[in-house]
């Protein structure tokens, strides 16, 4: 049904402007004087009891007054004549609104109240809507023209998408865009989403043949598990690139009062935009870079990028972003080499980056463009340009785009010192290729189209079912849960971890020093002891541990002592784990938090005591394919560690993926545990598997 209604917010062949107004400066003037001056294709009625006529129009008193049919009704009326007006519509059997009248939820008390009043009008009468508090929707298709907005610059033609959660921003962006000749297909102005959601969206424009590219900027998910199933499908289609606000505490704090909703902790949009292939941009701007990008120029092959420049400088700040952002500096062949040879000046540097020095002219960037665009071990070219005096930018521009123009391989461009209004950066972008007023700039475009060229290659991965028998696992749970909140015991956590197939070190719980040293030897040497009770939570600290013992003396005597030093410290003692010693591996850490937006989130990173001073860790949302296990495993900085430096065997990352991958499950079964952390998980040589040797579980306040 929001299809439908979309299609009449969207392509309408009637629009009703309800509040259209002759005095310059209100919205209900803009947007008829934005239809009218923008063309729109149907047919448009004012709605205004104290107007015959707006803009030359025919006015009516009411929706109800109009003798034809109307699809869409643009609501601009104050908030408290709204309702009515919706009704109205309703009664008229209009099929889209987009209600730009503000004062609803993100006022809150009435202003929610009104709101859900609003809505249940739109069910009831079939009718879809984009809004309240909204800017209006634009559609540039030559049958339609459509800018039912009240952004003062009309937009360009063109294949982006673009959703806005901010009103304002939607006017600068749009602004903007024109400035640096981005066109549009579709533009929304979400506002606050009370019907048609930015999922609805994302689904109606991955099936628009208009829509090359789709942008959003997101202060928050409405519904984040929609927002991975489809976002996961659509970015098989087309590229999703999306800014997201409130990426501090106090950012996200403010886009809370902003909109009157909640943003999800920025973690875990990170988490989602990686496993759901969306690109985020950093920036407005990066948005904008990115978006020139994609929708200018194929995607690169590979990574191997040449640099054409007339300048040293900036061509080597060009190279060290490549570099910086994964990257790679293309070898030319000697063949190609040797072709520029024949006509470039002695002095200039024929290796990549291609320096044609300062005197470099139209044709010689041709002639070089054209050199390495041929070489096979050329996936893309970034074309630097630093205009000197004399020449004329345009023909240089001209010789760039023309040489691309030969060649199905990415081509960007950069005119440093220029602005994005100069002929040369006009030239460049009219003739499709993307234009950046920085060389870092340039490469950071590259590589957000590379990731996605490896996105695209990625395999897809699936989600294992393990075997697990939850009739062993519930009553687990369910008697912790007796207890109240707070730590699951230690016995019943390597329960459940043995449940889910998780490899634990080996153990045993006892309750005094002669019983862990008969363990011991049951465990076999060498062992470690660690004194178990309610508040021995970080033990290392409180000296609960001892590694490494190798007979039974050793481990009665640690034990009496331990239990010595606790009990004088006031700390009870519920008794000892005895644990296998695992000796060599790398210590890793896989752990849960519950997102207050996202639900579930896990956590992987370089283990150990230190995991918190280092913070190398990557987040997921489960479940998680085998690939998205791999990928959060590969993505930590110390990743290398695991493949072994310096002459170390490589640690088993496939038994850490089937790790994950059981953890996930472990977690999405488990819903009455706040938090898990198994840290750490020794990782062994290839082969040798992993060993959790401490788990924590942290039961919520029961739901
Ligand atoms: P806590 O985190 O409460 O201080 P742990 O059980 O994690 O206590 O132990 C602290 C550290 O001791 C671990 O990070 C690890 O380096 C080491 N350790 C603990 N258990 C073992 C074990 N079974 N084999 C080898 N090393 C261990
Ligand atoms: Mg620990």
């Amino acid at each position: 049904m929001v299809s439908d209604g979309l299609d009449a917010i969207f392509s309408p062949r009637s629009i009703a402007v309800v509040g259209a107004s002759r005095h310059r400066g209100k919205v209900g003037y803009a947007i008829m004087h934005n239809l009218i001056v923008n063309e729109y294709q149907g047919t448009v009625y004012p709605v205004n009891p104290n107007a015959t006529s707006v803009h030359g129009v025919r006015a009516y008193p009411t929706v109800l007054d109009i003798p034809d049919p109307v699809d869409l009704a643009i609501v601009t009326v104050p908030a408290e004549v709204a309702l009515e007006a919706v009704e109205a519509c309703g009664r008229k059997g209009v099929r889209g609104l987009v209600v730009i009248t503000a004062g609803f939820r993100e006022i809150g008390g009435p202003g929610a109240e009104r709101e859900a009043k609003l809505l249940d009008l739109c069910r009831s009468h079939g009718m879809t809507m984009v809004g309240p508090n909204c800017m209006g929707v634009i559609n540039t298709h030559p049958e339609v023209r459509m800018d039912a907005t009240f952004a003062p610059t009309p937009p360009l033609r063109g294949t982006i998408s673009f959703m806005t959660q901010s009103g304002a921003l939607g006017v600068a962006i749009l602004d903007h865009a024109r400035s640096i000749n981005v066109g549009f297909a579709k533009f929304c102005s979400l506002g606050n989403k009370a019907q048609v959601s930015g999922n609805d969206l994302l689904e109606a424009w991955a099936a628009d043949p208009e829509t090359k590219t789709i942008l959003m900027y997101i202060e928050n998910f409405g519904n984040p598990k929609n927002f991975v199933r489809i976002a996961r499908e659509v970015t098989k289609r087309k590229p999703i690139i999306a800014v997201k606000s409130g990426r501090s505490e106090a950012g996200s704090r403010a886009a809370v009062s902003h909109t009157g909703s909640l943003g999800g902790s920025d973690l875990a949009a990170d988490a989602v935009f990686a496993q759901t292939g969306v690109q985020r941009a950093n920036s407005i701007e990066e948005l904008f870079d990115d978006a020139m990008a994609f929708s200018l120029q194929p995607l690169p092959r590979g990574p191997r990028v040449a640099v054409v420049t007339d300048a040293g400088g900036p061509g080597i700040m060009c190279v060290d972003e490549l570099v910086a952002q994964g990257l790679q500096l293309a070898e030319l062949a000697p063949s190609t080499v040797d072709s520029m040879r024949a006509w470039a000046p002695p002095e200039a540097a024929l290796a990549n980056p291609v320096d044609l020095i300062a005197s470099a002219t139209a044709e010689d960037y041709e002639r070089a463009m054209d050199a390495v665009l041929a070489d096979p071990g050329v996936d893309a070219c970034i074309a630097v340009y630093v205009p000197p005096v004399v020449t004329d930018e345009v023909l240089v521009a001209r010789s760039i785009w023309t040489a691309a123009k030969r060649r199905d391989k990415t081509v960007l461009c950069t005119f440093l010192g220029r602005s994005e209004d100069s002929p040369g950066f006009v030239e460049l972008v009219q003739n499709g290729i993307p234009s950046y007023l920085f060389p870092e700039s340039a490469a950071r475009a590259l590589a957000a189209m590379h990731r996605r060229t490896m996105y695209l290659a990625r395999p897809e991965g699936s989600v294992k079912r393990f075997d697990v028998d939850r009739s062993r696992t519930e009553p687990i749970v369910t008697e912790a849960r007796g207890r109240g909140p707070g730590r699951v015991a230690d016995a019943d956590a390597w329960r459940l971890l043995e449940a889910y197939g998780l490899r634990t070190a080996r153990a045993e719980v006892v309750r005094d020093a002669k019983a862990a040293a008969n363990a011991a030897s049951r465990i076999g040497f060498p062992v470690v002891i660690k004194a178990l009770g309610p508040d021995l939570v970080h033990k290392t600290e409180l000296k609960a541990v001892a590694l490494d013992l190798r007979d039974g003396a050793a481990v009665r005597s640690e034990a009496t002592a331990m239990a010595r030093r606790l009990t004088a410290r006031g700390l009870a003692l519920d008794g000892f784990l005895v644990q296998e010693f695992v000796r060599g591996g790398k210590e890793v850490i896989l752990g849960m938090t519950r997102d207050k937006v996202f639900g579930p989130l896990i956590l992987f990173g370089l283990g150990g005591v230190y995991v918190e001073y280092l913070k190398d860790v990557a987040f997921g949302i489960p479940p998680l394919t085998d690939e998205d296990a791999r990928r959060m495993i590969r993505s930590i900085r110390t990743y290398p560690l695991l493949e072994g430096v310096r002459g170390e065997a490589p640690s088993d990352v496939e038994a850490l993926t089937d790790a994950l991958e059981r953890f996930s499950q472990m977690v999405l079964d488990l819903d009455g545990v706040d938090e898990i952390d198994l840290n750490p998980v020794i990782v062994l040589g290839k082969g040798e598997g992993y060993r959790v040797v401490d788990a924590r579980f942290v039961l919520g306040p029961s739901a």
